[in-house]
């Protein structure tokens, strides 16, 4: 019996929201998934129980994106004997607040969290890659990169940042055949809405209503699929056309 391997991707932020949806339909794609969360473990216990339902091997990498040896310590030693065919960069944190008050680690921590996380990530798994002549990765942006929202400068700041990244390495590795792509969501319903007016932002929705973090993940899903194969350097909003 012919038996190709199973393609790896490795999602950071996959024990929830939008992270686990993309860890679950990547899995369902037919990738085994290294799934990269914080410090919720029961939560990646689950997701991982999620993942492995669909037929795929997951591996449980609980550490902060931030801090760039936690990321080495863990990826490294996987990296020797495996490399990821699919990377999304999707652990983020928002901490709002107007820049006048905004405390210097609301400030710091989102774009160390945001930012340093891409960095940190993409640069371990990058060589691995690049060897591999072949490989997709997939930066989670958000509306906030395109259009501006009052007391989220730190978020702004870093989630436009993801974005020119992913054009400048999209072309710093388009010749190894790596395709790098962002997707920006619009209001997606998650943890990380807790506290925000919805009577006050459903109205600004087109579509009236928040997005699914399932509709994010078939955008994603998209992306690391062979139907993508001529497109890289790009940002898309999944967003129910609340900013066009
Ligand atoms: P959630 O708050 O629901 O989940 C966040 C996930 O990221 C969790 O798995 C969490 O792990 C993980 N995480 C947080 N910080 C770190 C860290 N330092 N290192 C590793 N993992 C970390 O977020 P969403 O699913 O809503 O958001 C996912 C991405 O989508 C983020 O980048 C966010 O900015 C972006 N986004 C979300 C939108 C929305 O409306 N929800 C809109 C636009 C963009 P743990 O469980 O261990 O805490």
């Amino acid at each position: 019996m012919n038996h190709t391997p199973r393609k790896i991707a490795l999602v950071t932020g996959a024990s929830r929201g939008i992270g686990l949806a993309i860890a679950v339909q990547l899995a369902k794609d037919g990738f085994d998934i290294w799934l990269n969360y914080h410090s919720n473990h029961a939560a990646a216990q689950k997701a991982k129980e999620q993942v492995e339902a669909q037929g795929a091997v997951c591996t449980l990498l609980p550490f902060d994106v931030a801090d760039a040896s936690a990321v080495r310590a863990a990826l490294n030693p996987l990296l020797e004997k495996q490399t990821p065919y699919a990377l999304v960069n999707n652990a983020g944190i928002r901490k709002d607040n107007l820049l006048i008050w905004m405390q210097d680690d609301e400030w710091s921590q989102v774009i160390n969290t945001v930012l340093g996380g891409f960095h940190n990530v993409t640069k371990t798994v990058l060589a691995a890659m690049i060897h591999a002549k072949q490989g997709r990765i997939v930066n989670i942006a958000s509306a906030a990169a395109h259009a501006p929202v009052p007391g989220q400068t730190n978020y702004s700041a870093a989630k436009a940042g993801i974005v020119g990244a992913t054009r400048s390495l999209a072309l710093e590795v388009a010749k190894r055949n790596i395709l790098v792509n962002a997707v920006s969501p619009g209001f997606i319903e998650t943890e990380m809405l807790t506290g925000l007016p919805m009577d006050k932002i459903l109205p600004l929705i087109p579509l009236r209503r928040l997005g699914r973090p399932q509709e994010v993940a078939d955008m994603v899903s998209f992306l690391c699929s062979d139907k993508a194969s001529y497109i890289t350097g790009q940002a898309f909003q999944v967003n129910g056309g609340v900013c066009m």
